[in-house]
């Protein structure tokens, strides 16, 4: 099991700049085991994952049991009392041997249990956290719904009071984990003329009367993790559901993309590193014209590419990370870490499909995976464009000051 109290993670001392050029001591043992554990039990099922559709249920036992599903989560709620750096480096190496997986373990550990960590109340903590971190339930977190994915705050799923409860009612869209998930945050409006400040987080627990599922959504990538509508029909929760402050939800729902974006980052450096890793493996094995096509510079250069892509998209990562575990503004360099890796993502397995050439183009090999499972990333918590839009947002206010 990794615990910080068992692997003696110096949370205070290490986060100096250093720790891009080399993770410390503690951050390296856990890299390693979360490497061994994708090697032996993620990569060789994730492409029967991937082509059944089928929630990896013993591999998020198995990741609760090390303490990846809560990896923020303090020792005392059950979490393995980890720092943000601890989870990009977990997230990246499982999500190197099966993303699906990634994105279950990054929706429950930032999505799901990150805004209740910030924002919940003592009891609140101890009823919808402690039970999601070993792997035996998962949460998910319902922001987009099907008029509006990056206008989160045009949201038009109400929440209205009626004696000691709030009734629910909209759907929610594209929600990650839905089919799978326990339990769920949230956002719908209890003032629509106040607009986004007129919307407040929920908890739901799942199943629930008034709560149910859409279809399964039929997906390009990711598909051993489940994705449906949310829909709510006088969904009925008690006042005391509420998370954080009334009308404080498109707060809640920000702050919790700002570093739920790391983990996305990680996510897609995974992929990224897989297809290197792939295309690299190949290019050894593979002879062309009387020898191997590692020694064509066509492919040298583009394993060099590759290679420039994951390291730059990395450190970016990690420097993200580091900058949120030290409390200082890390919202411009979460969103240039996951347009960064999302990108090299996107490149490294187009780039891998070329390498393998025919066999980059079939099942057998996991180069048309990564490229299926890379576009993802472009997409959710936040496009490219509205990572954009951050980055320069965050730029323009620096340069005023
Ligand atoms: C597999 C999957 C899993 C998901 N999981 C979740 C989840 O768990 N919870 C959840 O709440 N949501 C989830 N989402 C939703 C996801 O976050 C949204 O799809 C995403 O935010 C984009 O919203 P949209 O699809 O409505 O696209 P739109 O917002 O309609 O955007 C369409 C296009 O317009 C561009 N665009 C929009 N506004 C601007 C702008 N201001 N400037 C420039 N370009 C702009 C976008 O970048 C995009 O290219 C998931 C989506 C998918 C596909």
């Amino acid at each position: 099991m990794i615990r910080n109290s068992s692997l003696g993670l110096c949370l205070s001392g290490c986060r100096s700049l250093t720790q891009l050029a080399e993770l410390p001591e503690t951050h390296q043992l856990l890299r390693q085991t979360c490497r061994d554990y994708a090697d032996r039990e993620l990569m060789p099922i994730a492409a029967k994952l991937d082509k059944e559709h089928v929630f990896p249920a013993k591999q998020i036992h198995e990741l609760g049991a090390m303490g990846v599903m809560a990896m923020e989560v303090p020792e005392e709620l059950g979490g393995a009392g980890m720092d943000y750096l601890a989870y990009s480096l977990a997230m990246e190496e499982i999500s190197r041997g099966c993303a699906s997986t990634g994105v279950v373990v990054s929706v429950n550990n930032s999505l799901y249990i990150g805004p209740i960590l910030k924002f919940g109340t003592v009891e609140q903590k101890k009823q919808w956290i402690a039970p999601f971190t070993t792997g035996e339930k998962v949460g998910c977190f319902a922001l987009s719904e099907p008029g509006n994915g990056s206008d989160a705050g045009a949201a038009s799923t109400l929440a209205r009071q009626e004696g000691d409860q709030w009734v629910l009612n909209g759907t929610k869209a594209w929600i990650t984990n839905s089919w799978d998930a326990s339990a769920t945050v949230v956002f719908a409006t209890t003032d629509k003329k106040l607009k986004h400040k007129g919307i407040s987080a929920f908890l739901v627990p799942m199943p629930h009367p008034g709560l149910s599922l859409g279809k399964k959504e039929d997906k390009l990538g990711i598909r051993a993790s489940s994705t449906a509508n949310i829909i709510l029909e006088d969904c009925r929760i008690p006042l005391e559901n509420m998370l954080g402050p009334r009308g404080a939800g498109f707060r809640i729902a920000m702050q919790t993309l700002d570093s739920g974006r790391i983990g996305i980052a990680a996510q897609a450096l995974g992929i990224a590193q897989a297809a290197l890793d792939c295309a690299a493996d190949y290019a050894h094995k593979r002879t062309a014209f009387g020898a191997p096509i590692g020694k064509l510079q066509a492919i040298q250069f583009k394993l060099a590419d590759m290679a420039v892509a994951v390291e730059s998209a990395r450190l970016l990562t990690w420097k993200a990370a580091i900058l949120k575990d030290s409390n200082k503004p890390f919202i411009k360099e979460a969103a240039m870490a996951k347009l960064a890796a999302s990108e090299a993502a996107t490149f490294c397995s187009h780039q891998a499909i070329q390498v393998l050439g025919g066999m980059g183009y079939v099942t057998d090999m996991p180069a048309e995976r990564h490229y299926r499972d890379a576009r993802i990333t472009e997409i959710y918590e936040g496009t490219s464009e509205i990572q954009r839009l951050v980055i320069a947002g965050q730029l323009l206010k620096e340069y005023q000051s």
